[in-house]
């Protein structure tokens, strides 16, 4: 049987505003991924479905690889009419806040996040949430924010309302957060969620293909050319680093998106526990760093410990102000650092 991760009495008060609330504005993440968009196009579909004014607003564009879905040309993004959708978050009723725990994340949004009187809903799956909601929902067991979704609608007593095109949205979050359901997902709970989605007639293999093999030519051979020339693999401390400078991703056209997955790509090196990727990102001024490990590794510490950032402990992201060398020095001073550790989720990264 499946098991509802959300119990009556979490979705009580949401359950209660939804009596009265008729305006839900809908936020997730900078940098939105799958999961990210998959869970907000959902809830935005079930609300609307419930006779909701409901928007999706987002701090910058999706990437390319997720138009297809449902209800995706209807997402706002912030900075293209930021007036309009200021005065939307301060006159929504709720704001809905998934696939991100503190209000950092919203980049540009965060300050009418923080002045509006809205009711502020937070279903999430990072840990460590911030203490900005009136609800707060974090449930770092989820293997995403998406499957939460799922869960919610469930326990609203709203199964029976998920239609194809909310199932779409959800799969699509579930599949991108789990590799598709190669990490991250080993539990039959979540089999059974998807189950459920394949029974409202999702094609889970249509969706792998539009998101997976849907890539323009010059972004497979970045992809050569990072494997071939710009991954470095420290087998001694058993990680790997790829930075990418804005030069070299001009060169193969870069587009949003395109290095969506790189920073996993040496973890399929035998003895690689820890990967890090380093992208030069000259409109934002900033160099964006993401990291991934194996098993109890904690690449979420090693982002918070040394770069201020933060997520989950397989997965897990940052932002660095400085040069791309001045990010490289800090990483290798930060597993220096670690070396000396006597924890053993640490010491496993290094042979002595
Ligand atoms: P990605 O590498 O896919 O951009 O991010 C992986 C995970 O790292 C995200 O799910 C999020 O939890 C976390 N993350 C990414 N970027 C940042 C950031 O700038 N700051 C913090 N605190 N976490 C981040
Ligand atoms: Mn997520």
């Amino acid at each position: 049987m499946i098991k509802n991760m959300l119990s009556g009495i979490d979705v009580a008060e949401f359950r209660i505003w939804m009596g009265w609330a008729d305006r839900y504005v809908i936020l997730t993440h900078m940098g939105p991924d799958g999961d990210a968009i998959g869970s907000s196009l959902a809830l935005c579909r079930y609300l609307k479905s419930k006779g909701k004014e409901a928007v999706v607003i987002v701090p910058d564009s999706a990437p390319d690889f997720l138009t297809w879905l449902p209800g995706a040309d209807e997402i706002r993004v912030f900075s293209d009419a930021p007036e309009a959708n200021e005065e939307l978050v301060y006159k929504a009723d709720v704001l809905c806040c998934l696939d991100f725990n503190v209000v950092g994340r919203i980049g540009k949004v965060a300050a009418s996040f923080l002045y509006s009187k809205a009711k502020k809903f937070l279903l999430d799956h990072h840990p460590f949430p911030g203490a900005n909601y009136t609800v707060t929902l974090s449930h770092p067991e989820a293997s995403s924010t998406s499957e939460l979704v799922f869960h919610l609608i469930c326990a609203l007593g709203d199964f029976n309302q998920m239609d194809k095109e909310m199932a779409q949205c959800i799969y699509t979050g579930i599949m991108t957060d789990t590799g598709a359901l190669s990490y991250n997902s080993n539990n039959s709970n979540l089999f059974q969620v998807v189950s459920h989605l394949l029974d409202k007639g999702v094609d889970k293999d249509e969706i792998y293909r539009l998101v997976y093999n849907n890539y323009s030519e010059s972004r497979l051979r970045l992809q050569g050319f990072v494997l071939n020339n710009k991954m470095q693999v420290f087998p001694e401390k058993s990680t790997s680093l790829i930075t990418l400078t804005d030069k070299e991703l001009h060169k193969f056209k870069y587009k949003k998106g395109d290095t969506e997955g790189f920073v996993n790509m040496p973890l399929q090196i035998n003895g690689v526990l820890m990967s890090a990727f380093f992208r030069e990102d000259k409109e934002a001024g900033v160099i964006k760093l993401s990291f991934r490990s194996v098993g109890t590794v904690p690449c979420n510490r090693f982002s918070s410990d040394f770069f201020n950032g933060g997520g989950h402990q397989n997965a897990a992201g940052g932002e660095f102000r400085g040069t791309l060398e001045e990010a490289v020095e800090v990483f290798q001073k930060g597993l220096e650092e670690w070396s000396h550790s006597q924890e053993d989720c640490i010491r496993q990264l290094f042979k002595k």
